[in-house]
């Protein structure tokens, strides 16, 4: 694939999809369009006279199990996935249609979704990048949670979790994003759950839409659905949850993060507190910092 760093990208025709809500278990027909330079990603509800959602931090709504956006009382539910993959294709203009109130789960991991961006292909737009780069630290802890973000030159992902499970345990992963990493390492990691969590789920509306299909789950010693595609999967699935949650800063950090144990809430926390203090970081193009920065000549200059 042709990485492109210093311009902005979109796709190049529509592309659909049908599946169910993974929380909702509602029916949904999504489709993504090319989208001119300078929209961002914005969403459509099909079903309520288009109403638009612009996919940004002011309009993030309750966080729990999943990230949602909510403007004017309307909502658009689970949008991690797809924004994952839209940043780690390189993709930052597209409209996305939908004719209910949660994206389709589908397989459980971003990799459908860069199958319809590889199906109708990425174009490249005249508008340089902006990219937003830290240039001050920032740490939010919570118990034993935590996120940070500190200055690099390119964007990259470091993700702890510990969940006291045969299966799981300790895992670690670290990978930098700007190389295209993303389509080999994590898009194809599945979000995960437990059978004895799953009555308590429902009970409150959640997981409605769950199976065997989108999903790896787990019992209290092993996975019932083998094989794992990878056999770190579940921390692979957190880099890919926090990528799409970050997202929603509207441009591509040059950045390095680091967290453990976090969450949506904690992810999307970062987003606000990153977007509230102008002091953490300022907008630049490659070409400013290229100037600048030997790294990544070289990084541009492989995928240009
Ligand atoms: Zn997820």
């Amino acid at each position: 694939m042709n990485f492109c760093l210093t311009h902005e990208q979109t796709i190049r025709s529509a592309v659909s999809c049908v599946g169910v809500g993974l929380h909702s278990g509602a029916p949904v027909h999504l489709r993504i369009l090319p989208a001119a330079a300078g929209t961002g990603i914005v969403f459509h509800r099909t079903d309520l006279d288009n109403f638009r959602i612009e996919a940004s931090s002011g309009n993030v709504a309750r966080v729990s199990y999943a990230t949602s956006l909510m403007k004017k009382g309307v909502l658009i539910s689970t949008t991690e996935h797809l924004l994952s993959a839209f940043i780690g294709m390189g993709i930052d203009n597209a409209i996305v249609e939908l004719d209910n109130l949660e994206l389709p789960i589908l397989d459980g991991s971003a990799q459908p979704f860069v199958e319809m961006i590889h199906r109708v292909g990425i174009r490249r737009q005249r508008k340089a990048r902006t990219y937003l780069r830290m240039v001050r630290k920032i740490e939010l802890r919570e118990g034993d949670k935590f996120i940070g973000v500190y200055p690099d030159d390119v964007y990259s992902v470091s993700y702890s979790i510990n969940f006291p499970h045969p299966e799981i345990g300790k895992q670690t992963f670290r990978t930098p994003l700007t190389n295209g990493s993303y389509v080999e390492e994590i898009a194809r990691a599945r979000t995960f759950g437990f059978l004895h969590e799953a009555d308590a789920m429902r009970q409150q509306g959640l997981i409605r839409g769950a199976s065997m299909e989108n999903a790896i789950v787990l019992n209290r010693e092993k996975v019932l659905n083998p094989p794992l595609r990878f056999a770190d999967e579940f921390v692979r699935h957190k880099v890919l949850d926090l990528i799409g949650d970050l997202a929603l800063i509207g441009k591509q950090i040059l950045g390095a993060v680091v967290a453990d144990r976090a969450g949506h809430a904690m992810h999307t926390a970062l987003v606000s507190r990153i977007l509230r203090d102008r002091s953490l970081w300022r907008e630049t193009t490659l070409e400013d910092e290229t100037a600048e920065i030997p790294a990544l000549v070289s990084a541009v200059s492989v995928s240009v």
